[in-house]
């Protein structure tokens, strides 16, 4: 069978923002072709939490309405799990969780202060280290995998089409338009091009001549065996995000980032260590019911950060055929949306939903080449060599 060659769209990446985009396009019966080097949700996309809950975003209204839909509109199931509850260990961590209720609270969602009575009854592992907690009528999660699987099968039940194993390697730009996309299994032609490579975003916008901060940063997940399940699997607090899976895991993440360089990008083979045991030891001290049970498994990802912790979501008027999309750490859960805002900006060249002037790139026109630098967001051993 000859391959594909081309697409109305070609979609750089197939982890959920470029699937998802991919898939809300197909949906409306466009012709699309995603491109990606491995297989699909092999980096980020399938290693992450699961969170859904950024009801700050321009895009978390919709993520909100969205996520409560999303087996029936793709056809395949996601695990999407509603609510969720904030644990505090601390007044600092007690004030934390009640900001992030807040905001809630400001775009219209309800929120509820538990006692430590409460929060035993809802949590059963949790422990008499616990102050306090809150209960968010709002935001959730879902299975990263079967997520990345869902939107996948979806997209080519509309039609769609993805070529895993095809590396991108450049662009021909004509007559100020990307008229192909170059991989490693020769040209595809595109009328419209969306850049969706995560991390590796910023190194293809530098081949259009556009800058587009980013610093990538590797980050861990530990997930235990099966415990009995709980009234709500997405409980939060002590610097670590998770859920519980539909089986019983814990599977938990937080920081602190390592920070890495691009070239060291490819997802890591192993964990680190030292990390690991951070988050262990938070998880036990979050859940001390449950700090008897064994860790089965650990893996490490990278995100893609911008200095300013918001994705850049953005149709570049030079060449103008082209979108940008990259979800600094938040993209998981904003799939939905993103995914529909992105597929609005190929269709109508703006989104229809919701005003994504905080998401556009001009915001970072006066961004220094050294910002990285200057954040401190450069990988430890750049650091001792700086101090030497
Ligand atoms: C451990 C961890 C926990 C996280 N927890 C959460 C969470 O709870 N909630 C949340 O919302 N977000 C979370 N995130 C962030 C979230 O996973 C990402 O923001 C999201 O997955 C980004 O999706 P993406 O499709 O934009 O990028 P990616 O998943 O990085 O996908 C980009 C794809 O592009 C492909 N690609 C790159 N270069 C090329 C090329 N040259 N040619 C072809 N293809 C290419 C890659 O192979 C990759 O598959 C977490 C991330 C990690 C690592």
């Amino acid at each position: 069978m000859s391959e594909p060659s081309g697409a109305a769209v070609v979609i750089i990446g197939g982890g959920v923002t470029g699937l998802s985009a991919g898939w809300w396009l197909a949906r409306a019966g466009v012709d699309v072709l995603v491109l990606e080097r491995g297989i699909v949700g092999w980096e980020a996309s399938g290693r992450n939490g699961g969170g859904a809950t950024h009801v700050y975003s321009p895009f978390g209204l919709e993520e909100q309405r969205l996520w409560p839909q999303m087996d029936d509109l793709l056809g395949y199931p996601t695990e999407y799990q509603p609510r969720r509850i904030g644990v505090a260990l601390t007044e600092p961590q007690w004030a934390l969780a009640r900001r992030w209720a807040e905001i809630g609270e400001m775009r219209g969602f309800r929120w509820e202060s538990l006692d430590r009575r409460q929060l035993k009854e809802l949590v059963p592992i949790v422990g008499d280290n616990a102050i306090g907690g809150t209960y968010l009528h709002f935001g959730g999660h879902a299975n990263p995998q079967r997520t990345v699987q869902a939107y996948a099968w979806a997209l080519q039940d509309h039609g769609g089409r993805i070529l895993q194993h095809t590396t991108v390697t450049g662009f021909t730009v004509r007559g100020g338009r990307v008229t192909a996309v170059e991989t490693t299994r020769g040209p595809f032609g595109a009328d419209t091009v969306v850049i969706a490579a995560g991390p590796q975003t910023g190194l293809f916008a530098d081949m259009l001549g556009v800058a587009l901060p980013l610093a990538p940063a590797r980050v861990e997940m530990i997930a235990t065996e099966p415990i009995p399940l709980m009234p709500t699997g997405g409980v939060a607090g002590n610097g670590l995000y998770g859920r519980q899976t539909l089986r019983g895991n814990l599977v938990y993440g937080g920081g602190p980032h390592e920070w890495v360089n691009v070239p060291d990008m490819a997802a890591p083979e192993h964990p680190n260590s030292p990390l690991v045991r951070n988050l262990a030891r938070r998880l036990a001290e979050l859940f001390p019911g449950a700090a008897h049970v064994r860790l089965i498994r650990s893996w490490g990802g990278v995100v893609e950060n911008t200095p300013d912790g918001l994705p850049v979501i953005d149709r570049l008027s030079d060449p103008d055929n082209v979108v940008l999309a990259t979800m600094s750490s938040v993209g998981f859960g904003l799939s939905p949306a993103a995914g529909r805002g992105i597929s609005e900006l190929v269709l109508h060249g703006r989104c229809l939903f919701a005003d994504l002037a905080a998401l556009a790139l001009r915001r970072f026109a006066d961004t220094p080449p050294d910002w990285r630098e200057r954040a401190g967001w450069v990988v430890a051993d750049a650091r001792l060599a700086e101090t030497r």
